[in-house]
């Protein structure tokens, strides 16, 4: 053991050390040049006007009597302390200046995007029980229309993406409430509000979105954010009724990830693409560590060409789980490091997907499909 401090031995080591650490080198650098694809479309522009978000959420705890509703089980969870964090809110803050302070910061942070104007914030209606009142006891998160209406009413960045379970007695008519108040949309996440997409009984409320011209913004595939879920109702089969009423569907997140009758949900999508001209598809969320290979599958299927729409799935896009550092076979070192030295959200998350090849009009779409 001594001998190492005399000087032959010592000076052996150290060659072999520095010979190791060349070949590893010299191996790393050539793998990654040949593993290296770029990205998954040429960069194009980004359109000339200002951005739509398509799919952004605002929380509420229920403070300042926002109506809020967050369940006891998700309120101990650390998931919400983390979720709420990457509003740029403690729960403290939000218990002393009430909710609207969530919504208020959203608002700014828009504002401060370069490439986004406004945001669609999702409202989030909770399970009903077998007389139609809403069910406290099944649900996790309750963010109710009347909160994100006026939110959106008091800052013209924030548009008002309403949320009605459809099960409910009186849906037609807050179905009304909201085209009345501003509503853009009709957000649906079936397998935590207990949504039966393909139930005959909702003909009703899909004519009436139909009338109305609201898109329906739908959960497809698995949903991981909650501490429970029922999957099978994020099935995109489910999605044929209100498309053959012609009912404009936007399936969020492509339906990745998720399976159903042993096939995976994008590939039931993309089936359904070539038989409803209507149904499109958002891209929130598409970049996160647990989606690799998602946004390069649908940027590349024919399917899903001139049908892909803008979204962030905020605050996601402000959480560790999305960073340029996961796209190494992607994006060049420097594109990497520049883009996650993008300060504002939004430009970061349009200046990432923008570089993955993104089209412009998938950024601009949005905008069109909610007039
Ligand atoms: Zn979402």
């Amino acid at each position: 053991m001594k001998s190492s401090s005399h000087g032959r031995p010592l000076g052996k080591w150290r060659r072999r050390a520095l010979w190791l650490a060349l070949v590893t080198t010299v191996g790393a650098v050539t793998s990654y040049a040949a593993l290296f694809r770029g990205p998954i479309l040429p960069p194009e522009p980004l359109p000339a006007t200002p951005i739509v978000d398509l799919h952004c959420h605002v929380a509420g705890v229920g403070a300042g009597n926002s109506g809020c509703f967050v369940s006891g089980r998700l309120l101990k969870s650390w998931k919400l302390g983390f979720y709420l964090r990457s509003f740029g809110v403690s729960r403290r803050e939000m218990q002393e200046s009430g909710d609207v302070l969530c919504g208020e910061k959203l608002s700014h942070s828009v504002a401060t995007s370069r490439q986004v104007g406004r945001a669609v914030i999702l409202a989030m209606d909770g399970a009903v029980d077998a007389e139609g009142r809403l069910d406290l006891a099944r649900t996790e998160f309750y963010v109710p229309n009347e909160f994100v209406a006026a939110l959106a009413a008091r800052h013209t960045n924030l548009l008002f993406g309403a949320s009605i379970n459809p099960y409910r007695p009186d849906s037609l008519a807050r179905l009304d409430w909201a085209a009345t108040n501003g509503a853009c949309l009709v957000k649906w996440l079936p397998s935590i509000q207990l949504i039966d997409p393909s139930d005959e009984r909702l003909v009703p409320f899909y004519r009436r979105l139909k009338e109305l011209h609201l898109p329906l913004l739908v959960h497809t595939g698995a949903e991981h954010s909650f501490t429970w879920s029922r999957d099978e109702l994020g099935d995109p089969g489910r999605l044929r009724l209100p498309l053959s009423l012609g009912v404009t569907v936007i399936a969020a997140h492509a339906a990745w990830p998720g399976r159903h009758e042993g096939e995976r949900d994008t590939d039931r999508l993309a089936r359904l693409m070539t038989q409803y001209p209507d149904l499109y598809a958002d891209i929130s969320s598409l970049t996160q560590i647990n989606k690799l290979g998602a946004l390069r599958e649908v940027l590349r299927r024919p399917e899903f060409r001139h049908r892909l729409v803008y979204g962030t799935d905020f605050p996601l896009i402000n959480m560790p789980i999305v960073s340029p550092w996961f796209f190494p076979l992607d994006l060049k070192l420097s594109q990497m490091w520049r883009i996650s030295r993008i300060r504002n959200p939004w430009d970061r998350d349009v200046a990432l997907k923008q570089a993955l090849g993104v089209p412009a009009e998938v950024f601009a779409r949005a905008e069109r499909l909610l007039h």
